[in-house]
C-alpha cells in the first residue's frame, strides 16, 4: 500500500498523505456541511486527476474563474486575479494537475493564495507548493478547520488585511467566524470587484443575495448578525459581485445587498 491524499468526496478538502483515509472528515460533520446518506466516502488526488479536469475562463480583463468538470464535490470555483504586482488565486479547487498549473503560469502563476472559508480549503495546500510556496491568506478565526497543515498559511488577524495590486481582504464573519471576502478595486473598469464566495449568496435569478449559516441545511442568520455581515462592507467599493457557482452580480451589486437585506429581515421579522 503506497501513501496518498486523500479528498473528502463531499465537501472536496485534501487531507495529509496517508497510506488509508482519516476515519471521518470534522469540515462534512459540522452543521455547515453534511454526510451523505451512504457515509463518508474518499477519493485521492491521483483517481481525481483521471477523471476530472479543469477550465479556465476570463470573466473580465484580469479575472480568470477556474471550475472542475465534472462538477466535483460542492462545485467549487476560484478566481486567479492579475495584477501588474502579481497574481492572486482568490479561492481553491480539488484539482491540482500539469494542464491547469501550466496555463495558470502562462498567465503570470500565483504570488499569493486566499480562501474564503473552509468549504473552499480544497487542495490549497498543494497549489501554494506548485507555486513556490505562495503564502496563504486564512483569517486566524477559522484556524481549526485547516485539516492540511501548510507552513505557507499565514493566519492573519484583525478586520483588514492590504495584500498588494490594490487587493485587500475584508473579514466579515458570520458563515464562519473567520469568513473573509476579497476585493479588487480595479476590477468592473475600475468600479471594483468582491470576490464573495458563499456570502453573500447570488440567488438563482442573479438579483439578489441571501445570508445563511448553513446552506444544506438551511439554517438562517438572526437580524444582528446579517447587520454585522453587511456592515463589515461599508466603506469598500464595488460594483461588481463575484458569488460560488458561476452566480455573479454584473454591476449594482451595493444596491442589490442593500436592497437583499430589507427583503430578508421582513423575511424573518415575526
Ligand atoms: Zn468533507
Ligand atoms: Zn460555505
Amino acid at each position: 500500500m503506497t501513501s496518498q491524499y486523500w479528498i473528502c468526496l463531499t465537501c472536496g478538502v485534501r487531507y495529509p498523505q496517508a497510506v488509508h483515509p482519516p476515519p471521518h472528515c470534522p469540515i462534512c460533520e459540522d452543521e455547515r456541511q453534511y454526510v451523505r446518506p451512504g457515509g463518508q466516502a474518499w477519493t485521492t488526488t491521483a483517481e481525481l486527476a483521471a477523471t476530472h479536469r479543469n477550465v479556465l475562463q476570463e470573466e473580465e480583463p484580469g479575472v480568470w474563474s477556474i471550475r472542475t468538470e465534472p462538477t466535483f464535490a460542492i462545485g467549487q470555483r476560484a478566481f486567479l486575479v492579475q495584477t501588474p504586482e502579481g497574481n492572486l488565486l482568490c479561492d481553491s479547487v480539488s484539482l491540482v494537475d500539469p494542464e491547469t498549473m501550466e496555463r495558470i503560469r502562462e498567465l503570470g502563476g500565483i504570488r499569493a493564495i486566499a480562501v474564503s472559508h473552509p468549504h473552499y480549503y480544497s487542495s490549497m495546500a498543494a497549489w501554494s507548493a506548485a507555486f513556490g510556496d505562495a503564502p496563504i491568506w486564512i483569517h486566524a478565526g477559522d484556524r481549526e478547520w485547516v485539516m492540511e497543515p501548510s507552513r505557507n498559511i499565514h493566519f492573519w488577524t484583525g478586520e483588514r488585511a492590504d495584500l498588494f495590486g490594490g487587493i485587500s481582504l475584508i473579514r466579515s464573519g458570520g458563515h464562519f467566524a473567520g469568513y473573509q471576502v476579497t476585493v479588487w478595486p480595479s476590477g468592473a473598469g475600475g468600479k471594483g470587484v468582491l470576490f464573495a464566495g458563499d456570502q453573500p449568496q447570488v440567488c438563482l435569478d442573479g438579483k439578489w443575495v441571501t445570508f445563511m449559516y448553513s446552506y444544506p441545511n438551511w439554517i438562517p442568520f438572526g437580524p444582528s448578525t446579517v447587520k454585522r455581515i453587511v456592515k463589515s462592507l461599508d466603506g469598500v467599493e464595488f460594483d461588481r459581485l463575484y458569488g460560488a457557482f458561476g452566480r455573479h452580480l454584473v454591476s449594482d451589486a451595493k444596491l442589490v445587498i442593500a436592497r437583499s437585506v430589507d427583503r430578508y429581515l421582513r423575511a424573518i421579522a415575526d
